[in-house]
């Protein structure tokens, strides 16, 4: 298959969030196949998120909320220790982050992951539409139940540096392709999305948003999808592919957010911000 077939066939949310924010960029991670640079930030990014996972499927296992602070730590050294080889960019110290993500993976236990009881972890979707020959693939990260409700809910962990911004939760895609998903694998879709942002630093903190999703933002999110895929059938056609991330101003459009910016300056000239 190649990477247009795959495209033109399944869009997940990271890839229709690429293209909305830079052409060009999309090009290099999703048709030319390029990880880009893998940053601490990144790395560190994917421990916590596989710590998540690994702690949640146990608590699934054993049909009970994941209490246990200390093996969460253990996991998070653990997956640290093995990301922590594929760093080419360090943006904060190795024992720093290490550090920090210890102390966090402790603090999400309490505050998070004991208060929820994992219903599906990493359940693969795929959704087919009526007179369509596409379909929507994805993963749904969590699906819990809150210790003390009844109902359902849609979950994704996240790591970062600092706290997100208002505009990033609304603006994300993740929520609506969730809750596709849920419908899905449940045949009822899950109308409520938490975003738990683990923020690394002194004093660790989980920053909660919730995000409610209903009919309309479901099929706006399959209205994208359709668009993005012709888009791409047309840009492939003419194999321009703009950096329209530089034009825009978006906030990852800088040396420290974007992995290809030193091939941007290249191919395109100019200067990317730091
Ligand atoms: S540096 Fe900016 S314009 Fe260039 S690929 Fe990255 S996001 Fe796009």
């Amino acid at each position: 298959m190649n990477p247009l077939e795959d495209i033109i066939e399944t869009f997940s949310p990271s890839r229709l969030q690429t293209l909305a924010t830079c052409h060009y960029r999309f090009f290099r991670r999703y048709i030319l196949g390029e990880p880009g640079r893998v940053t601490s930030s990144m790395a560190v990014g994917s421990a916590f998120d596989e710590t998540a996972n690994i702690c949640y499927a146990d608590a699934k296992e054993q049909g009970s909320p994941f209490t246990n602070g200390d093996k969460a730590a253990e996991v998070f050294a653990w997956q640290w220790d093995q990301e922590k080889e594929e760093v080419e960019e360090w943006l904060s110290k190795p024992g720093e982050i290490l550090d920090q993500g210890v102390k966090l993976a402790r603090h999400w236990t309490w505050q998070v992951a004991s208060q929820y009881l994992p219903v599906y972890v990493q359940a693969d979707w795929t959704l087919k539409f009526p007179g369509v020959d596409w379909k929507v693939r994805g993963i749904l990260d969590l699906v819990a139940q809150p210790v003390h409700s009844r109902r359902l809910i849609l979950a994704d962990t996240k790591c970062t540096g600092r706290r997100w911004r208002a505009s990033k939760v609304w603006y994300s895609l993740q929520p609506p392709a969730y809750s596709l998903g849920s419908e899905a694998v449940l045949e009822k879709p899950i109308e409520e999305f938490q975003f738990h942002i683990g923020v690394r630093k002194k004093m660790p903190e989980v920053q909660i948003e919730v995000v409610p999703v209903g009919q309309k933002e479901r099929a706006a999110y399959v209205k994208k999808v359709a668009y993005a895929r012709s888009l791409v059938a047309d840009l492939y056609k003419t194999g321009v592919w703009l950096p329209t991330a530089r034009d825009s101003g978006h906030f990852m459009c800088s040396r420290k957010y974007c992995p290809y910016w030193q091939e941007c300056e290249k191919e395109w000239g100019g200067k990317v911000v730091e």
